[in-house]
């Protein structure tokens, strides 16, 4: 590949501003697209500018420069222009470049944004180019994204040089593919993903290039997926006795969790182990179906291990278990990093002794060997690093995989990001649960919302405060819930109030929320620490401060820590921003208890870049393809890498240098490798 420092202009300074960017090679600016495009193509008359616009403008020079100094390092350039329907100045400050830069008479191309100054027009700090054919002006231009001392000029300028080349790209989609989906030639595109002749140009151009991005990625997930087809893993002969499992259950399980239970029963009886994704809104009984599937593998002679988050899940879980598997000779282990005697642990689980294990990521550590782990059972999923997941399925031969998440990935997305995993959906809540009350409400209720909690807690009620964290840094993510603390504490003399934060010690930590669940606190004051999993029914009431920082889909598991009891609960978020998409996102908040509802909503509110931001799933950083928008181009993209995948196209249709490019990103991704 070409070095980046072969382009007339770029040293080695420059290089080194390029590679903020990630681009080393010509290949890799070619691939570094505009974030948008100016359209400068066409030309106002002087007497037509409207202030606040941006205009381009073609006009003579009337007189030469006027500089002048208003004071110490300002100095304002001027020159005055006129074409058929009028004059105007140009104003430029502080820079002497264009000093010396017209001579009277002669024509000039203009753009910038039209100004008002004592009562008169005037175009400011435009950029100018002679002559007609313009590189700035009078088409087209591409405005990228830039890093602290790179301009758009300098990307520009290399750019320009490195499409001169693009005769010499080699198209490597074939034309069978491109014909049968309407995709534009290589050559073409590049050249019109930069410079687009026109935005119809444009739009060919950018389907070209989201289309490939997205057929690679699909491919690499498909290649993924074939990779795991012939793998012969655990398999479990008979999970017929699931069912004995769920009807000794306190509840009847709603219809989504024995539809899933049965999808994943069908898994675990096949040769392929099962890789099972179930997604289910907060409070939907993911625990339950996870137990159930355990129980089958204790059934059939396997261990199984399940790894929560936090040591306080862990704990819950643990407890859980122990009632659902009440009067079974089921051993059931906790292992965490606090749980004392751990040596026995490790032995009873290497020995077998232990059927079940539950744990954090203690469990993953190297000490831990099982002897046959035949399922391996991720909650919360968001919280794992892929590695976390993978290290724990390490620890058998081809177990069974099952994830759990409760943070809803639309169901139009859930393909592409989990395309790897099979998905189920517990789109149920169990019967009876009441919609949480969820109101957004400002500073000034503040002493309503606090007699309202004292009404609550007064007849026996728990309530959440939650605070978020206001900087990455310590000290201020303290201050805030311990502000918050001694306030509630002042207030609520009589109530016990206890507080949690991120920077605690686990055990601490554990204390507190023990004391919580037990009952023996009010209120509790945290930091979005509570986030997963943790059941009090008794707690009905969640207030949640500086509610405008959090994302929605985080808002929609804080409130549901609370409505898992009998009574109605309540969420008060205190929000203090008028921007008018934070209304609307409190709008949504208030509106909706669906988890997917809103995760959608807030995909449109926020766009994808966000959403996807978060790395969660893990997956590598779309350049161009925008998965929400985009939509129907992925879909195309996965019926091509399914055709090609299948053999659909023909011999003569070279894919050799497609299939790199497959191979490079999953060389490049832990998630596809
Ligand atoms: P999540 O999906 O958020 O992990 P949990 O598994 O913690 O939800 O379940 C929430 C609560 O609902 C628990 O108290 C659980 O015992 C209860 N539950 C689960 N399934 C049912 C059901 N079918 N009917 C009634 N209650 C249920
Ligand atoms: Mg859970």
């Amino acid at each position: 590949m070409e070095d980046i420092k072969t382009l007339n202009g770029i040293g080695s300074r420059r290089a080194t501003l390029f590679e903020k960017k990630g681009i080393r090679s010509v290949e890799d600016l070619l691939y570094f697209f505009p974030r948008t495009h100016e359209d400068r193509t066409k030309f106002s008359n002087i007497a037509a500018c409207v202030p606040s616009e941006y205009v381009c403008i073609r006009a003579k020079i009337f007189a030469p420069v006027k500089e002048t100094r208003i004071k110490k390092n300002f100095t304002v350039y001027s020159v005055t222009i006129f074409d058929d329907s009028g004059a105007m100045n140009v104003v430029w400050y502080n820079n002497r470049f264009v000093k010396d830069a017209f001579r009277t008479g002669e024509e000039c191309m203009f753009y910038g944004k039209i100004g008002f100054n004592r009562g008169k027009k005037e175009l400011q700090n435009p950029v100018f180019e002679k002559g007609n054919s313009g590189r700035q002006i009078g088409r087209i231009v591409p405005v990228y994204p830039l890093t602290e001392g790179l301009t758009q000029k300098m990307v520009c300028s290399a750019m320009e040089q490195a499409i001169e080349r693009t005769g010499r790209i080699a198209e490597y989609i074939p034309k069978e593919i491109r014909s049968r989906y309407e995709i534009a030639e290589i050559n073409f595109a590049m050249r019109n993903i930069h410079f687009p002749e026109s935005f119809e140009n444009y739009e060919i151009a950018r389907k070209r290039f989201v289309f490939e991005e997205l057929l690679i990625l699909q491919l690499a997930i498909l290649n993924r997926r074939e990779k795991n087809f012939g793998v012969r893993g655990v398999r479990f002969k008979n999970t017929k006795c699931i069912t004995d499992f769920t009807s000794a259950l306190p509840f009847e399980l709603t219809s989504a969790q024995k539809r899933v239970l049965g999808e994943i029963s069908a898994d675990l009886e096949s040769e392929r182990p099962m890789n099972r994704l179930v997604q289910g809104d907060v409070g939907s009984g993911k625990t339950a179906v996870a137990a159930a599937a355990m129980y089958a593998a204790y059934k059939n002679g396997y261990q199984s291990a399940i790894m929560a988050p936090t040591e306080i899940l862990a704990n819950q879980h643990y407890e859980t278990f122990l009632r659902f598997f009440k009067d079974m000779p089921v051993r059931i282990v906790l292992l965490t990093s606090s749980v004392t005697k751990k040596n026995d642990l490790y032995e009873a689980i290497e020995s077998g002794d232990a059927d079940i294990i539950i744990g954090t990521n203690a469990i993953i550590q190297e000490k831990v060997e099982f002897k046959n782990l035949g399922l391996a059972v991720t909650d919360e999923q968001h919280r794992f690093g892929v590695s976390q997941r993978a290290c724990l399925v390490a620890k058998g031969e081809n177990p069974n995989v099952l994830i759990m998440t409760a943070t809803p990935i639309p169901r139009t997305l859930s393909l592409i990001l989990y395309g790897d995993l099979d998905v189920s959906m517990i789109d149920e809540l169990p019967p009876g649960r009441k919609p949480v009350s969820t109101y957004a409400v400002g500073e000034n209720m503040r002493r309503r919302v606090y007699s309202f909690l004292d009404k609550h807690i007064k007849n026996g009620s728990q309530a959440y405060v939650v605070c978020p964290l206001i900087e990455e840094s310590e000290k201020n993510d303290l201050a805030n819930a311990k502000g918050i603390f001694d306030k509630l504490a002042a207030i609520f003399p009589q109530y016990n109030i206890g507080l949690v934060h991120g920077k605690m010690r686990a055990a601490e930590k554990d204390t507190i929320m023990r004391d919580f669940v037990d009952g023996k606190i009010d209120i509790l004051v945290s930091t979005t620490v509570i986030e997963v999993g943790v059941n009090v029914p008794n707690s009905n009431i969640m207030i949640i401060e500086n509610a405008e920082r959090f994302g929605l889909s985080t808002l929609h598991q804080l409130r549901g820590r609370v409505g898992r009891g009998q009574d109605q609960a309540f969420c008060i978020m205190f929000v203090h921003s008028d921007n008018e998409i934070t209304k609307k996102r409190m709008k949504i908040m208030c509106r909706s208890n669906d988890g997917f509802y809103i995760s959608e909503e807030d995909l449109k509110l926020r766009g994808p870049g966000d959403f996807f931001g978060t790395r969660q799933h893990g997956l590598p950083e779309l350049k161009i393809a925008n998965l929400f928008c985009d939509m129907d181009i992925l879909k195309s993209a996965q019926k091509a890498a399914t055709e090609i995948e299948s053999g659909e196209f023909s011999k003569n249709c070279d894919l050799s240098i497609l299939r790199k490019k497959v191979d490079k990103l999953i060389c490049d991704n832990i998630v596809l490798n």
